[in-house]
């Protein structure tokens, strides 16, 4: 005897995994899905009430129990279902957060099988039983607060029934039809929550699939976003496209090319002496002021923390190299000192021009070893190699 089987394909717990959507967020095609999922529940529960009322028509064919019994039993546990489809159909459920309005269809099936166990008291147990399976199917919607009130209803019932009144709730067991009856009841209320219990891990595996998949996908963003989130400058993967993109342009229109990697020096204990904030904020300064002394053409990037990237292109290597000291001269001549008292800024670069044997990796290297150059010649100070 049971309420509230479904189907349990994968697909089903896919499509219930949206439960959590917000109804605000409920776009025309969530809420068809969400009508078609709880259409599925309802034809679920229906046979969940058909197989038990056919355990009853057992007890009924054996004289325990009126022949009535088995068909109210079914037709209250269809006006229940019958209620909550037209809400469903009408779009009621979607103006809430929990459109399958599970407290007040645990509420009503609850009520039917207390009202069953007063009025047929001997096959009391089975009704009873029920009452795990709706709580089984509950545990599969409930927010902690709905369960907590469940439960509390679910307690004040058999209260009610168990405190308030003396009539004797019973297991027939006597004739072998009703152990059979008995036991099928049993049967047939742990298999479907098993399956309830089931539905709810693949809906568990499902969203952690998908929290996995969100987060790859996510980075995979990130990967393809172009600018660094902290500087605005473009970001390592974007500036060494553009670097074999220049390379490659420099060589077919036989123009030259110039690189800077520029290094703030002693960045470290800038973050050590005024905190990574102020750090933060000093890169952020540092990259607005290159913009703001560099040609349209030229594309600057952050290569790795405190170091950047810079593409000249078409700049012969003596042109870059005092663009590059004038760059230093500004960034030395801010007043750092709006940031935090005593606070001073300098950079090094290493200068290196394309030559015809190059690969990307290899004129890196060069701008690397001229600024390796530079910091070893004492920092504030541009080398070109
Ligand atoms: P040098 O003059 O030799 O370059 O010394 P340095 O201290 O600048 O170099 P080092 O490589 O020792 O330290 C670089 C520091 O840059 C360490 C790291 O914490 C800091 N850094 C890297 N990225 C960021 C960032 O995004 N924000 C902040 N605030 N600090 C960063
Ligand atoms: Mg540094
Ligand atoms: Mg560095």
């Amino acid at each position: 005897m049971s309420t509230a089987a479904t189907s349990f394909p994968e697909r089903n717990a896919a499509e219930a995994a949206d439960l959590v959507l917000a109804p605000e967020t409920a776009a025309p095609e969530v809420r068809a899905r969400r009508a078609r999922q709880r259409r599925q529940m309802y034809m679920g529960q229906v046979a969940s009430y058909s197989l038990g009322a056919s355990v009853l028509l057992l007890y009924a064919y054996d004289g325990t129990i009126s022949m009535g019994v088995p068909s109210l039993f079914w037709i209250g546990g269809l006006i229940i279902i019958g209620t909550f489809t037209v809400l469903s159909e009408a779009g009621f459920g979607d103006r809430f957060k929990d459109h399958y309005l599970t407290v007040y269809q645990i509420s009503a099936h609850m009520a039917l099988q207390l009202a069953f166990l007063l009025a047929v008291p001997t096959v009391g147990v089975a009704f009873l039983a029920v009452l795990f399976l709706i709580f089984a199917f509950g545990t599969l919607r409930m927010t902690s607060g709905q369960a907590m009130l469940t439960w509390g209803l679910a307690t004040c019932g058999l209260a009610a029934v168990f405190l308030g009144s003396d009539l004797p709730i019973g297991l027939p067991v006597t004739t072998r039809l009703q152990r059979a009856a008995s036991m099928l009841c049993f049967v047939l209320v742990i298999g479907q929550c098993a399956f309830l219990g089931l539905f709810g891990a693949t809906l568990r595996k499902i969203l952690y699939r998908r929290s996995i998949e969100l987060k790859a996908a996510y980075q995979r963003i990130e990967e393809l976003a172009e600018l660094d989130e902290l500087t605005g400058a473009y970001n390592r993967r974007c500036i060494m496209r553009l670097l074999d993109a220049e390379i490659e342009k420099s060589r077919q229109a036989s123009t030259p090319c110039a690189i800077a990697l520029i290094d703030l020096d002693w960045f470290k204990r800038i973050n050590d002496a005024f905190g990574h904030p102020v750090g933060d904020e000093v890169l952020r300064t540092f990259a607005i002021t290159i913009f703001a002394n560099i040609r349209p053409a030229d594309s600057f990037g952050r290569y790795g923390g405190e170091e950047f990237l810079l593409l000249l292109p078409g700049m012969p290597g003596d042109v870059a190299q005092r663009m590059l000291e004038r760059l230093r001269g500004i960034v030395a001549d801010l007043d750092w000192s709006a940031f935090s008292p005593g606070m001073r800024v300098t950079i090094s670069a290493g200068v290196a021009t394309l030559r015809d044997i190059d690969t990307a990796d290899t004129f890196l290297a060069r701008a690397d070893r001229a600024l390796y150059s530079a910091k070893a010649q004492g920092r504030n100070s541009i080398v070109t190699s």
